[in-house]
Parts: structure tokens; C-alpha cells; sequence
């Protein structure tokens, strides 16, 4: 991308209370390329919706930006099941003021989305970093220089999770690139790693799984599923079309209304009612083997049952890696360790760093970030850095609604 100057009215300053280094992930073997190129005004960490959705508002306001991303653009969607649907309607999904048209008028398909994604990249010639993940981050004197390295994968997902290199640091940190920056936004997401089922027995076996794959695998298996939210009731309800013997334990009594869409929920009661799928509401899983999961209630140690299975699919939600947040210095708040930020600008309290779409709301409990509701992160911050509104609207309707 060229690089054009941003207004004259945006202008940057650091802190003196920021650290002098924010490198914590150097792997000591790297091979540091010499002299990084002339700084950019914006450098993106991410290339999710949101993050392709910056990129084209600053490549169209003029301002120079260089965009990372670990994995494909789109990682985060790439490893859902394949065939999985939005629950969010198309044109709320829309970037950039590009119509996102579905064959059949329904709701995107993940791959109708990354097809989508490829087309937006490819309309505005986006320049995304892709396969490359920032591992550290220095203040300079004028704003940040990056560190990145090769990677083979996204941030979050299977693969990633798999790794058993340190998170960040990626299994290919042979050489590492260096990129001088004025400004960063983080629109790294938050979908990073599972929620941990701390101390029970069995989690690590390999036929346990956070991740609900190609549904043909499941054809004939006895699959236990834990977790009572959209990803557990859709996975419950796919296995099932697949034929697999399905079994879910949730850790609620019933299904919550605000965390299952409501045509989900009559489909899963139903099914559950009939004794087509297992269910067994207020329990939890206390030990895992190769053959079955021991199952006990919410606030007792004593099991009650054991379910025979041959894959343990645990969906009780994912986690953000907050560490780059940490090492800047941005403080994270609340249970879900949100990182602080202006709200008018995306702002964090380090000049210059600014965060983006899901990455603002941390390790939601109950999601209240979405693609749809994160467009208007996009206006903010192009606002804020040129004082000017970008060239496409952010439909600002969105940003009040639920999801739908
Ligand atoms: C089954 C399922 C269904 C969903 N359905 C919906 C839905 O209907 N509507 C909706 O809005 N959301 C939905 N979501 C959530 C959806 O995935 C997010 O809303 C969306 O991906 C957020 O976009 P984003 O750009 O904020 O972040 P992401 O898409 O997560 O993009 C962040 C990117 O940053 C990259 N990254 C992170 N750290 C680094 C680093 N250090 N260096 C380089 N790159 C980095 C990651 O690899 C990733 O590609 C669903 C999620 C799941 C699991």
C-alpha cells in the first residue's frame, strides 16, 4: 500500500510509563533482520472481518498501513465445522460497504464468508501480512517497532491449541522481521485458547476435543458433548443428523433463552424430550478415559453416572490471550479482562494503541462483541487517527442490537 500522511490534527504521543520493551516472546535463537523499512502510520494486528475492515478504511483515507496476520485471513472462522452458519444475518456481516449476497437469501455459510473475505482483500488490493504473527512489541521514539515471525496457523483453533511450542511464539521462530510503526490496532480477537476443565482427569486424551470438526467423522460414534450454549446445541444437533448417539451435559437445568437462538432451542428440547439425544442437565464431567466420561452434579463431588463414549467434545467457550495487551501496558478489566479503551476513539490508555471488533470485549462469559456490533469500531478509530469518517458507513444501527 502507499503511504499517504494522516491529518494534520492526529497526532501521537507516548507515554513515558510505558516499558521501554514489550518483547517478552523473543525466542533467543532469532535471526534479527537488519533495518526495518520506514515506519507505517498504522500497522493491524489481525486479519479477521474486522481487521480487513480497518485495513480498507485506511487504505481509502490515505493512510499508511501494514496488516499481520498468524494464520489465513479469516483463521477464527476457518476452523469451525465446515458448513457451519452465521447466526448473524448477511448484510450485518457486510465490510466495507461490499454486499455479502448469498445464493439462497440465508444466512453466510463459513464458507460463503471466506470467500467473501478473499474478495474483499482482493477488491482493495489489501497488502495482509498473512502466515506472519506478532510476537513482541518495542516502543521507539516514534511510536512501535513489531517483531514477527513466521507462523503456520491463526491465533485460536485446533491447530494452534495442538501446539506445543509456547503460544506466540509459534513452531516456526527461526527468523524474525521487524516492522516500525507510529500506531497499532489490535484486532487480534478473543476466541484464543479453551476454557479449561482444570484438574479433571482425561482432558488431554485424543479423542477430546474443544473443537467440533467435519461432522461426518462423528457417523456411528458415541459422542458426548459438554457445554448448553449455541456452539454445544448446534454440534449436538449436527452429530445427530450425522447419526451419531448423542449425550450432552450442561452444567445449567435448562437451556437459556439469551445463549441458545431461538430455532435452536425448540429442536434440541424436542429431540431431547423424545430420548433421541442424552441429556443431563446440572452435571459436570469429573473424569475422562478412553471408553467413557464419569459425570457428577454442579455442586457435588460424588458422580452419578458414567456415559460410554468414543469422542468427548467439551464447548464450553473459548479464552483471549491477553498477553499483548499485558506487555504494553494496557490494563485489562473486570472477569473477562477486557482491555480499557476510550470508547469514542478505541483509544487504550497507551497513546497510540488502539483495539478493535471482538478483541474489545476479552474472555466474554456471555458474547456481547460481534462482527455486526464491532463495525462501528472501524469509524472510531479512522476517525480518531484522521479526523475524517471513512469513506464507506458503519452501519451504527448494529451497534446497539443483539446479534440476529
Ligand atoms: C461456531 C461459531 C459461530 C459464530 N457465529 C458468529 C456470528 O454469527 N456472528 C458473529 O459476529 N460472530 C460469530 N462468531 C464469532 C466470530 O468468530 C467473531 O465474531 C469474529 O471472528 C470476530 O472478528 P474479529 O475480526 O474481531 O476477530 P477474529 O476473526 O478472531 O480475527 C482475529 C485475527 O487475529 C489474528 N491474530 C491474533 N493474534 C495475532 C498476532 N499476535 N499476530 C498476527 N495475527 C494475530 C488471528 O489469527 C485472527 O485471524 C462465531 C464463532 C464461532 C466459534
Amino acid at each position: 500500500m502507499s503511504g499517504g500522511g494522516v491529518a494534520a490534527s492526529a497526532s501521537v504521543s507516548v507515554p513515558a510509563s510505558v516499558p521501554a520493551s514489550v518483547s517478552a516472546f523473543a525466542p533467543a535463537s532469532a535471526i534479527l533482520t537488519p533495518m526495518p523499512a520506514p515506519p507505517s502510520d498504522v500497522a493491524v494486528i489481525g486479519g479477521g472481518p474486522i481487521g480487513l475492515e480497518l485495513a480498507v478504511a485506511f487504505r481509502q483515507a490515505g493512510v499508511s498501513c501494514v496488516q499481520f496476520e498468524a494464520g489465513a485471513i479469516g483463521s477464527t472462522i476457518a476452523w469451525w465445522a465446515p458448513g457451519t452458519q452465521f447466526f448473524s444475518s448477511p448484510e450485518r456481516l457486510e465490510l466495507a460497504g461490499v454486499p455479502l449476497v448469498t445464493p439462497d437469501q440465508a444466512k453466510a455459510t463459513r464458507e460463503q464468508y471466506l470467500g467473501y473475505l478473499r474478495s474483499v482483500v482482493r477488491q482493495f488490493d489489501l497488502d495482509v501480512r498473512t502466515y506472519e504473527r506478532v510476537v513482541g512489541i518495542e516502543r521507539t521514539e516514534t511510536g512501535f517497532r513489531l517483531r514477527s515471525v513466521r507462523s503456520s496457523h491463526g491465533v485460536g483453533g485446533p491447530e494452534d491449541n495442538a501446539d506445543a511450542t509456547p503460544r506466540h511464539a509459534g513452531p516456526e521462530t527461526r527468523t524474525e522481521t521487524l516492522t516500525d510503526t507510529r500506531r497499532i490496532v489490535l484486532a487480534i480477537g478473543n476466541l484464543h485458547r479453551p476454557r479449561s476443565l482444570d484438574g479433571v482427569p482425561g482432558v488431554t486424551l485424543p479423542h477430546v476435543s474443544h473443537y467440533f470438526a467435519e461432522p461426518h467423522r462423528y457417523f456411528k460414534r458415541r459422542v458426548l458433548i459438554v457445554g448448553g450454549k449455541n456452539s454445544a446445541v448446534e454440534a449436538a444437533l449436527r452429530c445427530y443428523r450425522v447419526g451419531a448417539d448423542v449425550t450432552l451435559s450442561y452444567r445449567g437445568e435448562a437451556f437459556d433463552p439469551r445463549r441458545v437462538k431461538y430455532w435452536l432451542r425448540p429442536e434440541i428440547e424436542w429431540l431431547i424430550e423424545q430420548g433421541r439425544i442424552g441429556w443431563h442437565p446440572c452435571t459436570r464431567p469429573v473424569r475422562i478415559t478412553p471408553e467413557a466420561v464419569t459425570l457428577a452434579p454442579v455442586e457435588a463431588a460424588e458422580p452419578i453416572t458414567t456415559v460410554a463414549a468414543d469422542d468427548v467434545l467439551l464447548l464450553t467457550g473459548y479464552e483471549q490471550d491477553p498477553r499483548l495487551f499485558e506487555d504494553l501496558g494496557v490494563e485489562l478489566m473486570g472477569d473477562a479482562r477486557a482491555p480499557r479503551h476510550e470508547r469514542e476513539t478505541m483509544e487504550t490508555p497507551v497513546p497510540g494503541v488502539y483495539v478493535a471488533g471482538t478483541a474489545v470485549g476479552g474472555s466474554q462469559r456471555r458474547t456481547r462483541v460481534f462482527i455486526e456490533n464491532s463495525h462501528v469500531h472501524v469509524e472510531r478509530i479512522v476517525r480518531a487517527i484522521t479526523g475524517r469518517d471513512p469513506a464507506f458507513s458503519c452501519d451504527a444501527v448494529y451497534a446497539s442490537l443483539e446479534e440476529s
